[in-house]
């Protein structure tokens, strides 16, 4: 689950990581507002107005803009919000800004000049520990930097049986460069968002910019941050973050049914029990000639409610030209799943206007096979795989 930026930067604010303060707001006069409270508690006057959407590279594409007085917070906000923001990391068509962080600007003139940096922390899966990336040349597009100068990226690994040790943390500060007081900011702060990448059982923590300020302070300026969707059972605090504005609808859907569902772009919709069952039914479909639109687990019960959210999230796919149904009924019986996808078809009329194939195999599949043929429903049957191989190539002929 990816977070949006000024939700990083609670978890982060709440491990201890320095961020700038800021307030989130949805219209030009909130805003302004936000903009007036950061003031009076801090006085530099200036802010940043950023865009909060689910993609990186906001700033390429004029979803962050610096405001100098209260006007500028207003008119910068005006035009933010509502925008279709396209960046390098979105589709043409852009995501709608719903909302803008309104942060204090960070970037003021000082004794020392300021610097960026690039952090991320993120589980390095082939070698099953934590790594740390970083970089002097923060601020910039990191996949160019890995492209142009690769020599520029320092990876840590991390054993998370023992966490991230003291000789590191001096090492990666070292390797940017810092000393003096920044040194010993930097130290306390790469400490404070490893524990809050561990602490929140996060996959990713990308933090691009880090900004050394001018009074030599350590502080997150944006946040990246992906959460392991498994684990956030654990963290109801967090899995309140979600923002399904920011998902594909069809999959938001699957989810809030307990539908196990993954969109691919072939024609052939399936609906079928069990992820084995689900791979080799994507298999028969192919050797049929056609292509799987969609992975769909329907988990171990399927009466007919649940049948027809399935049947009805794979039909929001418009390039499914045919749907092929693969249950094994062992404890489900297959007239019970028959019946249910009996019932699910005539409560949606016209709304099925392709051929449905079903294959059920295991506890009474031939009484299963009895009911759909006797339906009088468009609904072809079969017992075997072979069999529904062909009823699937017979429809795509
Ligand atoms: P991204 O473009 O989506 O990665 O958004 P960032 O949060 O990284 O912001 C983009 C850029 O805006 C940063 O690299 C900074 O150079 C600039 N920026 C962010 N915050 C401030 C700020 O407080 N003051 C100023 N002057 N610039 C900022
Ligand atoms: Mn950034």
């Amino acid at each position: 689950m990816n977070l949006h930026e000024y939700q990083g930067k609670e978890i982060l604010s709440k491990y201890g990581v320095k961020v700038q303060r800021g307030m989130i707001a949805t219209t030009a006069e909130e805003a302004v507002e936000a903009a007036k409270k950061l003031t009076e508690e801090t006085g530099t006057g200036w802010h940043v107005v950023k865009a909060q959407v689910h993609a990186g590279g906001r700033g390429k594409g004029g979803g962050v803009k610096l405001a100098k007085n209260l006007d500028e917070v207003k008119q910068k906000a005006s035009e933010i919000i509502g925008m279709q923001l396209v960046t390098p990391q979105t589709s043409a068509e852009g995501k709608t800004v719903h909302q803008v962080l309104i942060a204090e600007d960070v970037y003021y003139p000082g004794e020392s000049e300021t610097e960026e940096f690039y952090v991320s922390v993120l589980l390095n899966r082939a070698t099953g520990k934590n790594m740390i990336m970083y970089s002097t040349e923060g601020g910039m597009d990191i996949e160019e930097v890995a492209e142009s100068t690769p020599e520029k990226i320092f990876t840590e690994e991390i054993d998370p049986a023992v966490g991230l040790q003291g000789f590191q943390a001096r090492k990666i500060a070292f390797n940017l460069g810092l000393s003096g007081a920044a040194f010993k900011d930097f130290v306390k702060f790469i400490d404070a968002l490893y524990k809050s990448f561990v602490g929140s059982d996060a996959s990713m923590f990308e933090i691009n910019p880090v900004l050394k300020t001018s009074d030599n302070q350590i502080m997150a300026v944006d946040a990246k941050v992906t959460l392991d969707g498994n684990s956030l059972f654990r963290h109801p605090d967090l899995a309140a973050m979600r923002d399904t504005r920011e998902e594909d609808p069809t999959e938001v859907e699957a989810d809030a049914a307990g539908l196990n569902f993954v969109k691919l772009d072939g024609n052939v919709g399936c609906m079928v029990n069990g992820a084995g069952l689900a791979m080799a039914t994507m298999d028969i479909i192919k050797l049929s000639g056609g292509n799987p639109a969609n992975f769909l687990d329907v988990g171990g019960t399927a009466d007919a409610e649940r049948v027809e959210k399935a049947f009805r999230i794979i039909l929001m796919d418009e390039n499914v030209k045919a749907i092929l149904v693969n249950i094994f009924g062992g404890i489900v019986r297959c007239d019970r799943v028959a019946q249910g996808i009996l019932d699910a078809y005539k409560n949606m009329g016209d709304a099925i206007q392709v051929p449905i194939i079903v294959r059920l195999q295991g506890t009474n599949a031939e009484i299963a096979k009895q009911m759909i043929d006797d339906s009088g429903l468009k609904v072809r049957s079969a017992i075997t795989l072979q069999e529904a191989a062909d009823r699937v190539k017979e429809v795509l002929a």
